[in-house]
This record gives structure tokens, sequence and C-alpha cells, in this order.
């Protein structure tokens, strides 16, 4: 089963846009499954969780930490972890460059713009966004690199809504790469609004349960 659904992942996504199998709260069989399939890039919202798979499984596996970050979980993660959806702090930022030093690694990191209407999910103004970027402590943090951008949409039945607020965070992204060539990465798309995603220019998407099911609790 979750051979095929990412199989059928790779056949259906275009060859630039990466594929991440999201596999919180899933058993290391599930992600060994997903691994045999030739799936190499997982992510995970729970650092506690992430470093145990980390610790079980092959060690070519590039490993994501998606969900929101607290400070003093980073340091448990620092020797491994490949890249870093959720950072909408300079103070997050400042965290990882110190812990990346530790091991002597640049550690890649997502800035997350808040382009849903909910309050609930974290992230940065667009304004905010760009006076990180501009930010002359950026520029010694040499242990991260700022690679992109990730975003959320609302969750909501409604399309045209989904639609704007991609469409909104690419036309950002697009701004900024002019004068920042290091952004690459646009993370944004899930299960229900990848295609959605796809459409607006996503170069990233974050799949679970269409990918390993349904998860048993919400997280
Ligand atoms: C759980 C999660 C996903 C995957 O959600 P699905 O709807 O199961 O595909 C993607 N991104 C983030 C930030 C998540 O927390």
């Amino acid at each position: 089963m979750i051979k095929e659904n990412i199989d059928n992942f790779k056949k259906k996504i275009p060859e630039n846009v990466t594929l991440v199998a999201v596999s919180k709260t899933k058993p290391i069989s599930d992600l060994q499954e997903a691994y045999d399939a030739g799936q190499r890039i997982f992510g995970e919202n729970k650092v506690q969780e992430m470093v145990e798979k980390y610790d079980a499984l092959p060690k070519d596996i590039q490993w994501h930490m998606i969900g929101h970050l607290q400070r003093n979980k980073v340091k448990y993660m620092a020797h491994f972890v490949d890249l870093i959806h959720g950072v909408d702090s300079l103070k997050t930022l400042d965290e990882i460059n110190k812990q990346a030093a530790k091991h002597d690694r640049v550690i890649k990191c997502l800035l997350q713009a808040s382009i849903a209407d909910e309050d609930t999910k974290f992230g940065l103004a667009f304004d905010e966004i760009r006076s990180i970027l501009e930010s002359k402590v950026i520029a010694d943090m040499k242990h991260i690199s700022i690679v992109g951008l990730m975003g959320m949409a609302t969750f909501t039945e409604n399309e045209a809504q989904i639609n704007s607020e991609f469409s909104s965070l690419k036309n950002f992204f697009d701004e900024l790469k002019k004068s920042n060539p290091t952004l690459q990465i646009l993370s944004m798309g899930m299960s229900g609004d990848y295609e959605i995603a796809i459409k607006n220019g996503s170069t990233m998407i974050r799949v679970g349960s269409s990918i390993f099911g349904h998860r048993n609790y919400i997280v």
C-alpha cells in the first residue's frame, strides 16, 4: 500500500517537485516500507520522534523538521537534520546557527510565511521575512543557509481561497529571488491541497496521509 502510494506520487508530480513523506506518528516499519520503495526524504514534526527514527533507520535518509520548532530542542537534531521548514524568528535562526556550528555543519532552513487566515498557523508576515533576509546578523550566521520559503494554506474546502494564498506566496517568493539567489525551495502543499500548490509553483510538497494513511490522532 505505502509502496503503491509512493509510486503513484512519483508518477503524478512533475520532476522539479520534491516529495517529502510526512511520517509523523507512524511506526518505523512504515518508514522502512517507504524507504524500500525508494523514498529518502522524510518529514517529522516532533524532534524526539525524529531522533528515534533517525537512530533506527538507514543513514542516507534526509530528515526534514516540518513542525513548529521549540528553540531548546534544536540541539538534539543539529547533528543530522537536513532541512528545517518552519523557521519563524531570528532567535530560532540564531540557535540553529549555534548548534550547527558545534557539529561544523550548515543547516538549511526555510522561513515560514503566514498565508492562512487562521491564527493557529505560525509564520511570518511578508515584510518580516524581507527584514530577516536583509538583516546584518544573518550575513554573519555561517552555519545556516536560508534556501527558501514554506507556507500552509487555510484548512478549507474553498479552493479559490487556497489558490489565492499559494499564489500570493509564489509571487512573493519570485520577487525575493531576484535579490536572494539562494532561495530555491518553495515548500507548499499537503495531501489535501498539493495539486493546487503545484499549479502555483510549489517545488516541494509535504505529504502524510495520502502515503501512510490517516493518522490515529491529530498533531
Ligand atoms: C502533518 C503535516 C503535513 C502532512 O499532512 P497530510 O495532510 O497528512 O498530508 C504537512 N505539513 C505539515 C507542516 C504538517 O504538520
